[in-house]
């Protein structure tokens, strides 16, 4: 919370392709907020993801459900400046948009899990990144950190503790453990393409809107259990 003449708290955004947004995402959002002291956490759905399959579900809906699952959420915001833009959706592009609104000094910070962290360097011009943000890491279960490799060496290079991300605009890393919830959206998508129920894994506004449009019955069958390529660069978290 900012008070009067207060220095403004950090902006974090949350990348995504978000299809759907599940309890796993939301629950982060939460808790980032209370502890890290964000002024504001914004879901930022992305439009054509540069690394991955185009999602089933096109990025209006999937950002309908984000919208859906905050509504009247204290400091939870969905951010469409991903889905005003033609062509890929690269993280750096968004960041450079952001901080032209928010300006040079306030801090702002990028959040992802530990899944995507592995395959940053992968991104596309993953080495300015710091530039213009701090980057909030989420160690998720599933998905350890990287211990050797360019994004290993990076990671030592830049990690900072949680008190630097209020003192400096951007250029740290910080590693958090928050609750671990091994809530996938692969899993979701399986569940309902098999006829079973997702209820109590997503909110039951983004199940009813789920249930209404149809969304999911139609894809291939795949594994429920959640995959983690750790090769390969998510470029939609980017
Ligand atoms: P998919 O299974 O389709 O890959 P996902 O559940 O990982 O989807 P994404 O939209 O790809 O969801 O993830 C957006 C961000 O949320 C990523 O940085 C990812 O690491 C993180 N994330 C996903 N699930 C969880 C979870 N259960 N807890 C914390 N963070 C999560």
């Amino acid at each position: 919370m900012t008070g009067a003449g207060a220095r403004p708290g950090p902006v974090a955004v949350f990348g995504g392709t978000f299809n759907p947004v599940h309890l796993g995402h939301l629950r982060s959002a939460v808790e980032l907020v209370e502890r890290l002291e964000l002024d504001e956490l914004r879901f930022m759905p992305c439009a054509l993801p540069p690394h991955r399959e185009a999602p089933g579900v096109d990025a209006a809906s999937r950002a309908a459900m984000v919208e859906l699952a905050i509504a009247g959420a204290p400091r939870l915001a969905c951010d469409r400046r991903e889905l005003e833009r033609d062509g890929p959706s690269y993280t750096i592009d968004s960041l450079l948009s952001l901080r032209g609104e928010l300006g040079s000094g306030r801090s702002l910070l990028l959040v992802m899990g530990s899944d995507a962290l592995a395959g940053l360097a992968g991104w596309h011009r993953w080495e300015e990144l710091l530039d213009h943000c701090h980057i909030v890491a989420l160690a998720r279960p599933d998905a350890a950190l990287p211990d050797s490799g360019p994004v290993a060496a990076w990671l030592a290079r830049h990690r900072v503790e949680a008190d630097v991300l209020r003192v400096r605009p951007a250029g740290g890393v910080h590693v958090l453990q928050l609750r671990p919830l091994p809530i996938s959206a692969t899993e979701i998508r399986g569940l309902v393409q098999s006829g079973f129920s997702a209820r109590y894994l997503v909110p039951d506004p983004v199940l009813a809107h789920i249930e209404r449009h149809g969304l999911y019955r139609q894809e291939l069958p795949g594994p429920v259990k959640r995959q983690v390529n750790t090769q390969e660069g998510n470029d939609c978290q980017q």
